[in-house]
């Protein structure tokens, strides 16, 4: 792993710095304003930077990206939060979607969905979760049965963030109900606009809702829509996945820093610095390891060309570290963290579901053990 920047690499890094401090979104709208007004800013914000050619640079030019290499990749998630700009509305569309249609896609697929993703007029959410499938997702009972060109979709699902705002919904479903548990999933792009798919918002604890149930009751998918081939959804889930833990871990470990950073000032700022200086530290030697794993996840990725097996240590990392963080945010900031309504409250209340988002700890740590270290597979119990 070598972190010397090439000629090439600053230019990049100097060109999208330079265009992100002449170009700064506009003020975050204030709380009162409610999660529409907010996801619109971030959806102005996406429209910015796709129309400054900023949208996903990670994609090849060939799609509207710009060919970055998987260093430029990151140095454009460690500046974006250098900046402190918002995360584009479309994140799951950009890291997840996009990057699954380039590997299984047809050429019709990547031409139509590709552009929308990228300008964020079409919205792309994630439904894989059942309320009897989470870790274990290949038991998911969401079911489609073929009728003439069309798939006739029924089921639900559950905890699919920013379904609300969505157009299209990578759902997997049941397509054999008689082929072995992993083997009989199909991918498909349901469209979310039509009356057989409800959205219902499930609120958190944090007082929103990110995330919702679906009810889908005979929702129509086209043929057309089907991912990767009938029967190969599991493969092209994975594809999702992998890009899910790479992706997000590099821009979760910049934003890991800032939030560091703002609470050493506010430790100076309330004058208990020397009092949690122990604690802040090593905040900063997790943010640090967090940090060089997550470079050393795209130097593997540059050699073996996909995401590994080590991401799930980094999201494990930094799910733990964050909620670490955000517990001392609460002892520095003391009462207040609670019931004052400050942004410290809303982190560390929105903390708790790191460890279970995108992978739960447990399952994480199963990956690790095996995938990572080569231990022994835990046999379970009947
Ligand atoms: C904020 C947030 C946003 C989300 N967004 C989405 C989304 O957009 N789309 C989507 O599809 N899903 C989404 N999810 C769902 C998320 O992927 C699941 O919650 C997660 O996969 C866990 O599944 P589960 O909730 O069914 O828990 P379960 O799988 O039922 O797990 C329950 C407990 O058992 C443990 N456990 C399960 N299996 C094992 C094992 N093999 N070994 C050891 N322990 C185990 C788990 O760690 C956990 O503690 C989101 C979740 C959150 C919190």
């Amino acid at each position: 792993m070598d972190l010397t920047f090439s000629d090439k690499e600053t230019a990049f890094r100097d060109e999208l710095r330079q265009w992100l401090a002449d170009n700064p979104p506009p003020p975050e709208p204030d709380a009162d304003r409610g999660e529409d007004a907010h996801y619109a800013w971030r959806r102005d914000w996406q429209r910015t930077l796709y129309d400054n050619g900023w949208a996903a640079p990670q994609w090849p030019s060939a799609y509207g990206g710009r060919d970055a290499s998987l260093t430029e990749s990151a140095i454009y998630f460690e500046e974006l939060g250098r900046a402190r700009v918002p995360m584009a509305a479309n994140v799951l569309g950009l890291l997840l979607g996009g990057p699954t249609l380039m590997v299984w896609g047809t050429d019709e697929q990547k031409e139509r969905y590709l552009a929308p993703i990228l300008s964020g007029e079409e919205i792309w959410c994630q439904g894989f979760s059942e309320p009897d499938a989470g870790s274990d997702l290949a038991a998911l009972k969401t079911r489609a049965v073929r009728d003439g060109d069309d798939w006739v979709v029924t089921g639900q699902k559950v905890w699919t963030s920013g379904a609300q705002y969505s157009k299209w919904c990578m759902l997997v479903a049941r397509t054999d109900q008689d082929a072995a548990k992993h083997k009989g999933l199909t991918y498909f792009l349901m469209d979310m606009e039509q009356e057989a798919v409800q959205v219902r918002p499930l609120r958190q604890i944090t007082g929103e809702a990110e995330f919702n149930e679906l009810f889908i009751e005979e929702a129509r998918i086209p043929d057309a829509n089907v991912v990767g081939g009938e029967g190969n959804g599991w493969k092209v889930a994975l594809t999702t996945l992998m890009n899910e833990r790479a992706g997000l871990g590099f821009a979760l470990q910049v934003r890991l820093r800032q939030l560091l950073d703002d609470l050493i000032e506010e430790a100076v700022r309330r004058d208990v610095l020397d009092a949690h200086a122990d604690a802040l530290a090593d905040l900063h030697v997790r943010c640090e390891s967090i940090r060089l794993l997550a470079w050393k996840g795209l130097t593997d990725i540059e050699k073996y060309g996909q995401p590994g097996p080590e991401g799930s240590l980094v999201k494990w990392l930094w799910s733990d570290t964050n909620q670490r963080l955000t517990q001392l945010a609460a002892d520095v900031v003391g009462p207040e963290a609670l019931t004052g309504g400050t942004r410290w409250s809303y982190e560390l209340l929105r903390a708790r579901g790191n460890t279970i988002e995108g992978g739960t700890t447990e399952v994480l740590k199963n990956i690790v053990a095996e995938r990572v270290l080569g231990l022994p597979r835990l046999k379970a119990a009947a």
